[in-house]
């Protein structure tokens, strides 16, 4: 698989642009869940912008060797109920790629009657869903598991994405994205 090196500018922008696509929509979020370790950084930047707390949690694909990657996830921490009842809640993740962690979260979220739920990743990958997919759709209303905006930074073809905050030299993953 080829590889794509991300650099924190391209990062940044991506994050900017989004948010002015986000303040100027109906979707106004009271907080920004975080998805870690990759959520982390997308959704501080965010912050900048919209201006709002963010609160963090943390899901892991369930690698079993009778399951199926990429079918399952662990929810290894989440928020409090009150963090997302009422509130118009804002998923940051840094990738849609089966999109299973992402749709998991969303299922989670909808547990604590949030008010409206959005869900932004940097990038999406132009692939099959395992869950289906609805959300880019007419489809999207047959399924209980629905987001109000779904908000992508780019969207990419099925490469393996090498972010900044993976490397051991910054220098040379500058290079190697340039
Ligand atoms: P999902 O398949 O549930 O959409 O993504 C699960 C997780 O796999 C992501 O949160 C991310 O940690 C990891 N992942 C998926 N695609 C990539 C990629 O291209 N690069 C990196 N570094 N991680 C990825």
């Amino acid at each position: 698989m080829s590889k794509q090196y991300i650099t924190y500018n391209q990062i940044h922008k991506l994050c900017a642009e989004s948010a002015n696509k986000i303040l100027s929509s109906d979707f106004t979020p009271d907080v920004i869940l975080a998805i870690g370790g990759g959520g982390y950084i997308p959704a501080r930047i965010l912050r900048t912008f919209l201006k709002v707390p963010i609160k963090s949690v943390s899901l892991e694909l369930y690698d079993d060797i009778t399951d199926k990657m990429g079918d399952s996830v662990l929810i290894k921490q989440w928020c409090s109920n009150d963090d997302i009842e009422g509130k118009n809640v804002l998923i940051v993740d840094e990738v849609d790629d089966t999109r299973s962690t992402l749709y998991t979260c969303v299922e989670k979220v909808l547990e604590s009657k949030p008010k409206k739920v959005g869900a932004f990743v940097l990038y999406n990958k132009l692939k099959n869903k395992h869950k289906g997919n609805h959300w880019d759709n007419e489809k999207a209303e047959k399924d209980h598991v629905n987001v109000d905006h779904y908000l992508v930074g780019a969207e990419v073809d099925d490469v393996w994405l090498v972010y900044p905050w993976e490397a051991l030299d910054i220098d040379e993953h500058n290079s190697k994205a340039q």
